[in-house]
């Protein structure tokens, strides 16, 4: 029998990067860890946030058929032409602004691109960007690794309601941003047209740009309407709104999205996108052209996921649960403390190993991992994925 006998060396002082790391306190995010776990114990996956059934047939062929009739080699740097001309057209007729095809709209791999690519184009060292916590993962790194500060807006369970004062209260003559998102992850609140106008009446007389991310645009419940930031004259022209066609199109796979912003703005987008990425997958691209022709597959989203989410909470009143229902996104956060005082990352990994159900714990949201007892629950699952989690969660 050979031995095969695997020698490693090297002159490379690995510990000198890891002193010198640009995220020294980053670790792997919570949904690979908990999608991870969920894995290797074969628990049903209600953590991160993805529907677990199949995309539109339409689209699909629409992919396919770009890819037969050869749209293969790179698209244009800032996307498609007849892509951003019908989402300039969608968001005039969602939202009564004019978004120039040409110069103020960028197709972006995913929302996350677009994020990062806004953060990188103008946060310099030492520039402070306002976040408001429980908060999406991939903000603070890309504000980190471009030297800027973050500064918190912590808010509280159970209505995660904006104190508006608080927050103007942290801005400074450094403050160069402030993140937005809405509906929010992960705690299912919408903002409202006068929290829309409050934001509106802070940031005037100042220089802040706002990031504004609303990837879940079009799931929002009970007859609430996304107050998107391109409705408010004063907000549009300071704002990036970035789109997620991943979270829209149950495709977050295909990662596709994209952000409008004044030209201004966006010139500077560019300079850093070209460079990040030059352009998009094309064939996606055409695809998501045609599909976008028929609005209703969008406006539609608001009533198939109201089912799902009614689904799920009906199942769960007869649990120990106590849960506010979400308004928007297809995220529901569930508050624990009748069944344990566990740390939320505890309870959620016992809930994986022993009873086969994951869940996000939403203290990797909160400013110093604060724990409110909550769990986060993905509901964008087939009818049978949320009756078999019910019964879990019932008999908790
Ligand atoms: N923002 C929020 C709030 C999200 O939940 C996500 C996850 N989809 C993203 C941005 C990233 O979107 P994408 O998958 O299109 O990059
Ligand atoms: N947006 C997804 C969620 O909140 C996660 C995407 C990711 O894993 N980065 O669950």
């Amino acid at each position: 029998m050979s031995v095969i006998k695997i020698i490693t060396f090297t002159t490379m002082d690995y510990n000198q990067y890891k002193r010198a790391s640009k995220l020294p306190d980053v670790k792997t995010t919570i949904f690979t860890t908990v999608g991870n776990l969920a894995r290797k114990h074969a628990a049903l996956d209600l953590s991160q946030g993805f529907p677990n059934f199949k995309a539109d047939e339409k689209l699909i062929s629409l992919v396919n058929d770009a890819l037969i009739n050869g749209h293969n080699q790179y698209a244009p740097m800032q996307g498609y032409f007849s892509l951003r001309e019908i989402i300039s057209e969608k968001i005039a007729s969602l939202h009564q602004r004019t978004y120039s095809p040409a110069d103020e709209v960028t197709i972006t791999v995913g929302a996350t691109q677009a994020i990062f690519t806004a953060i990188t184009a103008f946060i310099n060292k030492g520039d402070e960007v306002i976040i408001i916590k429980p908060a999406y993962d991939c903000y603070e790194p890309a504000i980190t690794l471009n030297g800027g500060i973050p500064v918190y807006v912590q808010l509280d369970a159970p209505d995660y309601k904006i104190d508006w004062s608080a927050f103007e209260n942290k801005i400074t003559d450094k403050t160069k941003m402030v993140i937005l998102n809405t509906p929010h992850n992960p705690t299912g609140t919408v903002l409202t047209k006068s929290d829309m106008e409050e934001l509106e009446r802070i940031l005037k007389p100042t220089n802040i740009i706002l990031l504004s991310d609303e990837v879940y645009e079009h799931i929002t419940f009970d007859g609430q309407v996304h107050e998107s930031a391109s409705k408010f004259p004063d907000l549009a022209s300071r704002s990036f709104v970035c789109a997620s066609f991943g979270k829209t199109f149950h495709v977050t796979g295909w990662k596709i999205g994209y952000c409008v912003a004044p030209a201004e703005l966006m010139a500077e987008f560019r300079k850093v996108h070209q460079f990040a990425v030059f352009c998009v997958d094309h064939p996606v691209q055409r695809a998501m052209a045609d599909y976008l022709k028929h609005p209703s597959h969008y406006l539609d989203l608001n009533n198939f996921y109201q089912e799902k989410r009614d689904f799920f909470l009906n199942g769960l009143k007869s649990s120990k649960f106590k849960f506010k229902p979400s308004l928007g996104t297809y995220f529901q956060l569930l508050d624990y403390t009748n069944i344990s005082k566990e740390e939320d990352e505890d309870i959620s990994r016992r809930i994986i190993i022993e009873n086969g159900l994951a869940s996000i714990p939403i203290s990797s949201f909160n400013v110093d991992n604060r724990n409110d007892f909550m769990l986060r629950f993905c509901f964008a699952k087939k009818k049978e994925t949320l009756e078999k989690a019910v019964e879990i969660l019932c008999k908790l």
